[in-house]
């Protein structure tokens, strides 16, 4: 069976096509700048690799150029649409209804535009590329897999802000965390590691991309993750400030004479790593900076460092224990230093039982997985 992966962004679609039999992806690639005139592709299949700058007016001329690679004589992988069985969308928000992945159908569409107003910023696009695809491929099977879908085991008291209870009634304002699609995968993959049942598991995975998260998984479920009701909150990360004291927000407005778009703007696009360094979002830069003896590089990292070995910290407390902690994406997976300080400057924390391992996250390929059970005996 071969299953498309589709993951929408704010103005690119990244797409990878996995054969289940033979346990492999075959070919992936990214449209990006869409909407605009300086749209590109960038398609990969083995080793080799194609960029085109070409005009993508929308989602739907964006599948439709997609479809067109995976069926091309030299950069395809299939011979017609038809060989294409299932497509896996990763969506961003399912709010409290979505808690594991599910076939879309017209209900499931209209569930995804409604949780927009919980991520305007994701949710729209998933929606806009998910109805690209069923246009061009309207007879395949369609899998919504949910970033915030892993985190719905967390209970009432980590999920609960400290604001009037009738909030969470009326508009739904409580902690949701994403990534966790990325969490789940790890935590799965260390207990194969580990060679021990996940339901018998205390882990602590840390996501340390360009976004950052961190989750509390214990049996196999998430009991507590860093971010919230939006990505923003936690974690120190590329150019997002994570946990800020909430009165600042106005402290800010009045200070800077700024409305709240651009306070917003200022926490999610001009903090974080960029903010506090003054130089880069790109922790590669701050390193290379910091070794040349950049007290401001230095300081973002340390600040990003401490800052996880707090969550850590926290979570060990809320799990009264843990046999692992999981560092992952682009910081997790490549940063020599962060395993390095973590080990150290929490050795008595973390003794001779808590492991730090490393693994890669491979989202796309848990979202093919959770097509692929859906629809295997629809077949
Ligand atoms: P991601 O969102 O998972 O792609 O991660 C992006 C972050 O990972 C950026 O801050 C990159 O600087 C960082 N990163 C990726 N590769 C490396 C590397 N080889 N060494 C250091 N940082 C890296």
């Amino acid at each position: 069976m071969n299953i498309l992966i589709i993951n929408c962004g704010s103005s690119s679609i990244k797409y990878q096509l996995f054969s289940m039999e033979r346990k492999a992806s075959l070919l992936n690639g990214i449209v990006e700048k869409i909407g605009s005139e300086e749209a590109s592709v960038t398609h990969r299949k083995g080793e080799k690799k194609h960029k085109q700058t070409i005009g993508v007016p929308d989602y739907f001329s964006a599948v439709e150029i997609i479809a067109g690679l995976l069926t091309h004589p030299e950069w395809g992988a299939v011979e017609e649409k038809s060989a294409i069985h299932a497509i896996g969308h990763r969506v961003v928000h399912g709010g409290e209804e979505f808690k594991s992945s599910v076939v879309i159908d017209k209900h499931v569409m209209e569930r995804i535009k409604y949780y927009g107003k919980l991520a305007p910023l994701h949710n729209p696009p998933a929606y806009n590329g998910i109805r690209g695809t069923m246009q061009i491929f309207p007879h395949t099977v369609q899998v919504a897999v949910f970033d915030t879908a892993f985190h719905q085991t967390m209970p009432e008291e980590a999920y609960l802000y400290g604001l009037p209870y009738k909030l969470y009634k009326q508009y739904c304002i409580r902690r949701y965390g994403f990534h966790g699609t990325s969490h789940r995968y790890v935590a799965e993959a260390a207990a194969k590691m580990l060679k021990r049942p996940l339901v018998k598991l205390k882990l602590i995975t840390c996501h340390l991309g360009n976004g950052c998260s961190i989750t509390a998984v214990k049996n196999g479920k998430s009991v507590d993750t860093s971010m919230g009701f939006t990505p923003l909150e936690g974690l120190l990360m590329g150019t997002r400030c994570g946990d800020i004291d909430p009165a600042l927000v106005g402290y800010i407005m009045e200070k800077e004479k700024m409305t709240i778009n651009q306070v917003n703007d200022l926490m999610n696009r001009k903090s974080g790593l960029l903010g506090l360094s003054g130089i880069s979002n790109d922790m590669r830069d701050l390193l290379e900076c910091a070794k040349k003896g950049n007290h401001r590089a230095k300081l973002a990292i340390d600040v990003f460092i401490y800052r996880v070995k707090k969550y850590i910290g926290a979570y060990i407390a809320v799990m009264n224990g843990a046999d692992t902690v999981i560092l992952t994406a682009g910081i997790g997976e490549n940063v020599a230093i962060m395993k390095q300080r973590l080990s150290k400057e929490m050795s008595n924390v973390l003794g001779r039982r808590i492991k730090i391992l490393t693994i890669h996250t491979d989202e796309e390929r848990l979202i093919a997985f959770d097509t692929y059970e859906l629809v295997k005996n629809k077949k």
